[in-house]
């Protein structure tokens, strides 16, 4: 089957890196700064053979393929709102509500980000279970029939176990882009051995699927969030920030003053102990302003 291909992948250098964030030419000196490939931006590494790139074609995406594919603009027809909506309980230990709204604001700054009331899995009698686990196919069906009117995108999160349907094992999570809508299990990252991994990487999946709603396909041109992932370890290996050509994307929807968003993101990182994150947030403020 497809896992048994291993796909060549050539590494982008420095002149595909250019193209893909395409001319800076008319730019003020900011979002230059901002836009430029720099050392801050490391190339991706050589899939391993069971990363992402090793067992997915990926075509890329350049910002002006970007930019000729229509994508969504946040605050079109009235679509303002990125919404958090919980699924069942949330218990001590786990990545809370609050933190993840304002991660969200951060790193779509400077769109409004709000937490729907928690739906709680006694009231959907149309979503059926499989021990301690719910099927996300009759959630998603749930969600994209109650989409508000001024929702961009509504995220759903859960602290329980997902599967698609009977043949599956586990899900992750699942999304419907043209619909707008995903949910997303944090059941499987480890909260009990490691709080802050776990939070790490609930931060890297609601903010890659959510890059998705915004047109952004998976990164092929540096290690970005957007680089497509196989497995945990590879979400791990993966950085928390955009490279320029998916800044320059998500810019193109969102406007924000690089600096800004960059110190936003820096303070978030700090209060929340992800030095390590912070460190490299707070460096690109400075080369930003
Ligand atoms: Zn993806
Ligand atoms: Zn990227």
């Amino acid at each position: 089957m497809g896992m048994s291909l291993l796909l060549a992948f050539t590494i982008p250098g420095p002149t595909e890196q250019k193209k893909a964030v395409g001319s800076l030419l008319h730019l003020s000196p900011q979002l230059k700064a901002a836009f430029e490939p720099s050392e801050d931006f490391k190339p991706i590494p050589k899939p391993g053979s069971f990363d992402w790139l090793s067992s997915h074609e990926e075509a890329g995406q350049t910002y002006g393929q970007f930019l000729k594919s229509r994508p969504n603009k946040p605050g079109a027809g009235g679509r303002k709102l990125i919404y958090l909506q919980p699924i069942g309980d949330f218990p001590e230990g786990a990545p809370q509500l609050a933190t993840l709204k304002k991660y969200m604001e951060a790193y779509f700054y400077p769109m409004a980000v709000k937490v729907a009331e928690t739906l709680k899995l006694a009231d959907l009698k149309s979503v059926s279970s499989r021990g301690d686990q719910v099927n996300c196919t009759d959630l998603l069906n749930v969600l994209e029939a109650r989409i508000p009117k001024d929702a961009f995108v509504v995220m759903g999160v859960t602290m329980k176990d997902l599967y698609p349907g009977p043949e599956w094992n586990f899900v992750f999570g699942m999304a419907r882009l043209k619909a707008r809508c995903g949910i997303f299990s944090f059941a499987r990252y480890g909260i009990e051995d490691d709080k802050k991994r776990a939070l790490l990487r609930a931060l890297k999946v609601i903010s890659h699927e959510t890059g998705h709603v915004f047109g952004i396909k998976h990164c092929t041109h540096f290690h970005c969030l957007m680089n497509g992932s196989n497995s945990l370890s590879e979400t791990d290996r993966a950085p928390l920030h955009f490279c320029p050509a998916c800044l320059r994307k998500i810019h193109w929807g969102l406007r924000f003053k690089p600096a800004e968003r960059y110190q936003k993101l820096a303070d978030f990182l700090k209060v929340n102990d992800l030095e390590k994150e912070a460190e490299w947030f707070q460096k690109r403020v400075v080369k930003t302003k």
